[in-house]
């Protein structure tokens, strides 16, 4: 994999251009306070009616209607929700963009779907960050960045790409690594990460081993704070050390059950699992499955945050974590 640094880009490029933010959430507040303070124009672009107006003028930056931003911007990034994206795209930006102007997605889903087909007189790329909005603007401020991934869809002007690497660069990339790949394959692995691993795995996971100690009659408190709480310490060493050097740091007792009980937890029969997972990913069956559920109303979504708010792990972790005010509830 091509990985690029500060040292390989010209980050004046974008400094020279007018940068449109449409989104004031998770990225769009990260991503326009880096950009800024990298010394790039950037104007936030707000719906109607929009709850982060308030937000946008504590920190100071400049905003717009959507049009009205999206009109004056030479480069536009669309960070708004996957789902609400089709309608902005055809409501504003296919028709304010300028010719040649550059449209840059922090994930693949839209354009690897093809639900959203960009107009072909315009630059289209994605620039996407490997954390969450918060890591983006704090390892920045740090001095540091999240790693970025960096696809071109779309090149009309011949720029694309050193436009889209000055932005990375801006944003704080090009200190951690600017790793350049595929939309599909950005969004493929995106989505089976979060699905096997981040989100659905280890929900599942952590689930599954509080309710067995619990019908095995252990205290709800004890089990939440063994399958749940202690989670940070794992996922933070895995982080800096890797598997091996995380192994070498628990104690024996643990490294031996982990190399001979966890086998028998995750094996070939979720391995197959994953593969068929994999499989619906690549084949569209996921996106399409998702898309009837938003269409008709998220049932099963509404459904599963209503078993999850009603589960025993939910309301004893309450409990806990009240009395752990400095655990501070993040989104
Ligand atoms: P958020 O849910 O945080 O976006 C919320 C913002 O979008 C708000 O400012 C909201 O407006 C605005 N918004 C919502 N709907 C509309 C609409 N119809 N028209 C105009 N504005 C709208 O999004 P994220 O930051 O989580 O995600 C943005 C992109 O970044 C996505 O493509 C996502 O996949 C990607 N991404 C996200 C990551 C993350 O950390 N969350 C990580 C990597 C990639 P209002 O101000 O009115 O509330
Ligand atoms: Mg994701």
């Amino acid at each position: 994999m091509n990985v690029l640094y500060d040292s390989d880009v010209d980050v004046d490029l974008i400094r020279a251009r007018r940068v449109a933010i449409l989104g004031y959430g998770v990225q769009g507040r990260a991503q326009a306070l880096n950009l800024s303070d990298s010394g790039v124009d950037v104007v936030i672009g707000l719906r109607e009616g929009s709850s982060s107006i308030e937000r946008v003028r504590e920190d100071e930056l400049k905003y717009a209607p959507l049009a009205e931003a999206v009109g004056d911007a030479a480069v536009v990034l669309l960070l708004i929700p996957d789902e609400e994206q089709p309608s902005v795209y055809h409501e504003v930006i296919a028709r304010m963009l300028e010719p040649g102007g550059l449209l840059v997605f922090a994930h693949g889903f839209n354009l690897h779907y093809r639900t959203i087909v960009p107009r072909g007189d315009l630059d289209v790329v994605m620039v996407a960050p490997m954390g969450i909005g918060q890591e983006v603007r704090e390892t920045y401020n740090r001095g540091g960045g999240v790693p970025g991934l960096l696809a071109v869809q779309q090149d009309c002007t011949g720029n694309a790409r050193q436009l889209a690497l000055s932005l990375a660069a801006a944003l704080g990339h090009g200190r951690a690594g600017i790793m350049e790949t595929t939309i599909a394959d950005e969004t493929e692995t995106d989505l089976f990460a979060e699905q096997v691993v981040l989100c659905g795995g280890i929900t599942h996971l952590v689930t599954s081993a509080f309710e067995t100690l619990v019908d095995a009659g252990y205290p709800e408190e004890l089990a939440y704070f063994c399958c749940l709480h202690e989670l940070k310490l794992m996922a933070g060493m895995m982080q800096r050390n890797g598997i091996a050097g995380t192994r070498e740091s628990i104690s024996t007792t643990a490294e031996y059950g982990d190399y001979t009980r966890g086998p028998r937890v995750i094996n070939d029969t979720s391995k197959a699992a994953m593969r068929q997972i994999l499989t619906e990913i690549k084949d569209g069956t996921f996106a399409s499955e998702l898309a009837d559920e938003i269409a008709s109303g998220q049932p099963q979504i509404e459904a599963g945050r209503k078993q999850a708010r009603e589960h025993p792990i939910e309301r004893v972790g309450q409990q806990l974590r009240r009395m752990m005010p400095w655990l501070a509830r993040t989104s």
